[in-house]
């Protein structure tokens, strides 16, 4: 390793910053040094963000959502709609329904895919709560809006299953849309036509 040369805590830091998704070692090196360069104020302010993350951030008990509290502020929101419930995949996908302003449900945020491959079956998913909410929610549609690919559709097809017992209607988003990770990048016209033009899931 080409830091090895570096004082011990700077080559903790760049292994850590590493980590990241998206952030090789030269990234991660390259960030250290930045951090270096700033005034002390700036490193000791990114710690303190950080402890107050783990520490005072956590998911929501409901939708799985991030809250500071037990709940998400979309779960307290009262001017929500509470009869129809978006199931995504991750937060990001929330974030960009959210943006999108197309939609004024409520959200389950699974954490995950379906990935037998992976080793992701539906208990590493936020499924246990689902059926009791929809139940304590009198909820009358649940909108899958997986991604469109073997792995969104697989676990599409697991939830109707899955549901079925609660007696709820479950729809699909229109595909063609890139979800999954990709869905943060959605523009919001693709995003509520997505919405829009969903259809009973089958
Ligand atoms: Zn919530």
């Amino acid at each position: 390793m080409s830091s090895s040369r570096l004082p011990q805590a700077l080559e903790k830091l760049v292994s850590l910053l590493a980590r990241l998704p998206g952030i090789g070692e030269r990234s991660a090196t390259r960030l250290a040094f930045y951090m270096l360069s700033q005034p002390e104020s700036y490193a000791r302010e990114l710690s303190g963000a950080l402890v107050e993350l783990v520490e005072r951030v956590h998911f929501c008990v409901d939708c799985h959502m991030v809250a500071e509290g037990e709940r998400c502020t979309i779960c307290e929101d009262p001017s929500r709609e509470r009869t129809t419930l978006c199931v995504v995949e991750g937060i990001a996908d929330l974030l960009a329904f959210e943006r999108s302003g197309a939609y004024h449900g409520l959200y389950h945020v699974l954490h995950g895919v379906l990935a037998p491959l992976k080793g992701v079956g539906p208990d590493e998913l936020r499924l246990a709560n689902l059926r009791g909410r929809i139940e304590a929610l009198g909820t009358s549609e649940v909108i899958v809006a997986t991604s469109s690919d073997v792995e969104g559709e697989a676990t599409a097809l697991y939830l109707l299953r899955h549901l079925a017992p609660t007696g709820v209607r479950v729809s699909r988003i229109a595909t063609g849309v890139p979800m999954g990770g990709e869905l943060e990048y959605v523009d919001a016209t693709t995003l509520s036509r997505a919405l829009r033009g969903r259809t009973p899931l089958e």
